[in-house]
């Protein structure tokens, strides 16, 4: 591959609009950091990233199904190993009982590592009488309202990168060093069931559970999967000077891959077909997720589909739809029915958060768990009823104990949500409301 096209295919993006950017004040500053980035090694390898798009595949094709979770906005301040430990504890928690329930392989997906910019409704944020830029992320500038903080840092960006380095190394080593054996996974589970108020109601699951485990042992079978897991990394690819810094050439096939992460999506406020995200998606290897929202027409996700899987390549694609709950079983039929007569295969999975939010008397953004079930219920009711596959769910989740969300086994009222509301940006399920949500997900499949 010669330099000039390895060029052409990073820089395309560049010539159309990126909504979402940053407006930084010292372009020499940027350039600088932008320069360091792209002399930085790669957080993930291109065969990782090909790997993952393999196990997509197996989505598409109904034969596996994704847990993608973890904070709406990583902060700098959270890369701390209990805080690392316990967003994974959950995800593995929860992909062990959803493994149970739908008899195949949960591809474990994180929001983490990379998951530190947000797009924004309004560019600015006014406060008694003072307007300042909005808070974007730690990738772009502090949550603090002062004008110091809240003007565009390009250091961040090399921050960024250092901090999902440092995550994605906590991850590694607590999915692959002992700590993510099944059984002690199960053991968890055991406990959150014993001490949940509705625990009774998950009784039988685990109880099956433990059985399955038992017959395993009995039977003297000890598959390595028992005692490590796998759990890949994803972000929003927002910060498109980021993203590209860390765009490389892989040298085994000559093909580009965004080595930020294993999985980026595309979020609502930037899948404009002829804007820069899509383009700069459409230019990477990487398995690609775009979030869909309930104003997307047939018509436009086909085009994204022709633009980012020309070749209808099973895993390359994820749609992930967030519709909210009342209105999934009313527009989500006609997208998927289009999108699969016209013989695409992408994966389908269900983000229940960001059709969901509301605003609580407190002030506080929240979501309700209730609705959160009621979208996750209605997306697989729909595909049942067409024949294709609910190929997994998108949550925003912590591993720590928040009152962000309402509602839940251990109910979070309206008035707890002052407690412990810690995000930065969108309100997550707690540890506990994340353990209900794989526990009722797997009743849909007894159904
Ligand atoms: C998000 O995932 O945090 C987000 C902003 O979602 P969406 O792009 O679907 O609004
Ligand atoms: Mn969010």
């Amino acid at each position: 591959m010669t330099l000039a096209t390895h060029t052409t295919a990073v820089d395309s993006w560049r010539l159309l609009p990126a909504a979402q950017q940053p407006s930084y004040p010292d372009p020499v500053a940027l350039r600088s950091a932008l320069d360091d980035l792209a002399s930085y090694p790669p957080l993930v390898f291109a065969g990782e990233c090909d790997r993952l798009r393999d196990r997509i595949a197996d989505v598409a094709r109904g034969e596996a199904f994704v847990l993608q979770g973890g904070d709406c906005a990583e902060s700098f301040d959270a890369v701390s190993s209990d805080q690392v430990r316990d967003k994974v504890r959950t995800l593995l928690q929860m992909a062990a009982v959803l493994t149970y329930a739908s008899s195949v392989p949960v591809v474990k997906i994180g929001r983490i590592a990379g998951q530190y910019s947000k797009p924004r409704s309004n560019p600015t944020e006014i406060r008694d009488g003072v307007e300042l830029p909005v808070y974007r992320g730690d990738s772009v500038n502090g949550l603090a309202f002062t004008p110091e903080s809240r003007t565009p840092d390009p250091e961040r960006l090399k921050r960024m990168y250092h901090s999902s380095a440092a995550t994605l190394n906590l991850v590694r080593a607590f999915t692959t060093g002992g700590y993510a054996d099944l059984r002690q996974v199960h053991e968890w589970n055991r406990d959150f069931v014993a001490a949940s108020p509705v625990g009774e109601r998950y009784e039988r699951l685990a109880g099956d559970i433990d059985d399955a485990l038992t017959f395993l042992s009995a039977c003297g079978a000890d598959p390595a999967a028992v005692h490590s897991s796998e759990i890949f990394a994803s972000h929003e690819a927002l910060l498109l000077d980021y993203e590209a810094a860390l765009t490389r050439v892989d040298a085994r096939t000559g093909k580009l891959y965004d080595v930020s992460g294993h999985m980026v999506w595309i979020g609502e406020r930037t899948r404009q077909l002829d804007g820069a995200h899509v383009e700069f998606a459409s230019t990477v290897r990487n398995p690609i997720g775009v979030k869909l929202g309930p104003t997307t027409s047939a018509d436009e996700a086909m085009r994204l589909i022709d633009k980012l899987d020309p070749e209808r390549e099973p895993g390359r694609l994820t749609f992930i739809t967030r519709m909210g709950a009342r209105n999934v079983r009313e527009i989500l039929p006609e997208l998927i029915g289009k999108v699969t007569a016209e013989g695409a295969r992408p994966a389908w999975i269900c983000d229940p958060m960001h059709g969901n939010t509301f605003e609580a008397p407190s002030g506080h953004k929240t979501r309700h768990f209730d609705d959160v079930l009621d979208e996750v219920t209605g997306f697989f009711e729909v595909h049942r009823a067409l024949g294709t596959h609910p190929g997994g769910i998108h949550v925003e989740l912590t591993g720590d104990d928040v009152t962000e969300c309402v509602g839940g086994g251990a109910e979070v009222r309206l008035a707890d949500l002052g407690q412990r509301y810690e995000s930065a940006c969108d309100p997550r399920l707690n540890r506990k409301q994340s353990l209900d949500l794989a526990f009722r997900v797997a009743e849909l499949y007894r159904d």
